[in-house]
């Protein structure tokens, strides 16, 4: 296979810790070789090998592929109505979350994949390399095995979420619907999951059935993340920490000792920015997080009732604008970060043997991501070496021909 050098990189973020103490790894006057899908070398522009194809940046900076790390991309309809109303302050009864089960159960698999793939391709536009996606809108044995195996065609991280809320059909009888996903649910959907999940919150599932949930993926070789403190105070984050979650997901509201708790642990922190904008609920304190030494990462939680975002961009935008951070933090959380909250050191990195996901910005400095709110930003995308966009990159000679 050919190699691809990208040089004349105004900054690079590497976010591998770099010569000058600075966290966050930016080289500036920076080149990156690619081969066979690999980072085959970070350096200086001057020391670069030579290569069959190069890239000029043109001063321009290059960041690793963001890694969203919560979505949930395989559902029917939308709720575009719903958002209208509650952006009008009209009051909602529940049912959300089950009207958009409703709508799924009545998707065909094609149509699903069709969606499913117009959503990926979305991301991959915004820079996104590496993409988590969620079942959840089945709740019945078929139907959850239908998600997790059409997420499966296009990613490895693949998240049973059989416990997202109690289908009306169980309406009062929660523990046999627990009872249903733990047993023949999980048996479906195992062999498609990498990931089992549950939403432990007031109104969808406590912290024991919650416990029984995710106790029984982990018995079947599944690793935990759960969704918390999304609406108010819970024991989810207690218990994800004690289970050795990988990613505790929303955390709009964390208690002290939560915070002391996630500290103390390898449990990553994932924020959804996306959500509290969209239900107008107030933002985390991402600063207070960061400030007692938690792990942070920020996801889109692409999802058709509270957050209908699949753009990175925006969300890092809101995370520096809202949340406290800082914009090198934000762009560490949304690919590095992610790369944690999904337990891996191949991505999220830029470094020789990373695999090759790689994002050109049509900007001088990442803090544009934040800066420059609502712009397309993101010049070309390289995902394990293959270049997506059929975007001009400047100064390249030939660059068409690589699209795909
Ligand atoms: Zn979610």
């Amino acid at each position: 296979m050919s190699a691809l050098l990208i040089t004349n990189i105004g900054e690079l973020t590497t976010n591998v810790g770099s010569r000058d103490g600075d966290r966050f790894g930016a080289l500036h006057d920076a080149a990156v070789l690619v081969e066979d899908g690999r980072i085959a070398w970070v350096g200086s522009a001057l020391d670069a090998p030579a290569a069959d194809e190069t890239v000029d940046a043109r001063g321009h900076a290059v960041i690793p592929g963001f890694v969203d790390s919560h979505s949930h991309l395989v559902f029917g309809g939308d709720r575009a109505a719903e958002f209208e109303a509650r952006m009008a302050g009209q009051k909602y009864a529940a049912g959300g979350i089950r009207s958009t089960v409703a709508a799924t159960r009545a998707t065909s698999d094609d149509e699903l994949r069709v969606r499913l793939r117009g959503f990926v391709d979305e991301m991959i536009a915004q820079g996104t390399t590496t993409v988590e996606i969620k079942s959840g809108y089945g709740l019945s044995i078929d139907d959850e095995e239908r998600l997790v195996r059409l997420a499966a065609e296009v990613t490895p991280e693949v998240t049973f979420l059989g416990a997202h809320v109690i289908p009306a059909e169980y309406a009062d009888r929660a523990d046999e619907y627990v009872d249903l996903v733990i047993g023949p649910m999980l048996d479906a959907c195992a062999a498609h999951s990498k990931w089992i999940d549950v939403f432990c919150e007031t109104g969808a599932f406590t912290v024991e059935q919650s416990r029984r949930v995710l106790e029984a993926g982990i018995a079947r070789g599944l690793q935990p993340r759960v969704h918390a403190s999304q609406l108010g105070p819970g024991d989810g984050v207690r218990l994800a920490v004690e289970l050795g979650a990988a990613s505790v997901d929303h955390g709009t509201y964390l208690t002290d000792a939560d915070v002391l708790a996630l500290a103390a642990s390898d449990t990553v922190l994932t924020l959804l920015p996306g959500v509290e904008f969209s239900t107008r609920q107030s933002y985390p304190d991402a600063r207070r997080l960061i400030d007692a030494g938690v792990t942070v990462a920020i996801a889109c939680d692409t999802n058709p009732g509270s957050s209908f975002t699949s753009s990175m961009p925006f969300c890092i935008a809101i995370a520096v604008r809202d949340m406290g951070m800082t914009p090198a933090e934000a762009v560490w959380a949304a690919t590095a970060g992610g790369a944690r909250a999904l337990r891996r050191d191949d991505i999220g990195v830029i470094a020789a043997g990373a695999r090759a996901d790689v994002v050109l910005l049509k900007a001088t400095s990442r803090t544009h991501l934040a800066y420059r709110p609502g712009v397309p930003l993101v010049q070309q995308v390289w995902k394990h070496g293959v270049a997506m966009l059929d975007a001009p990159t400047t100064g390249t000679e030939d660059h068409g021909s690589l699209t795909r």
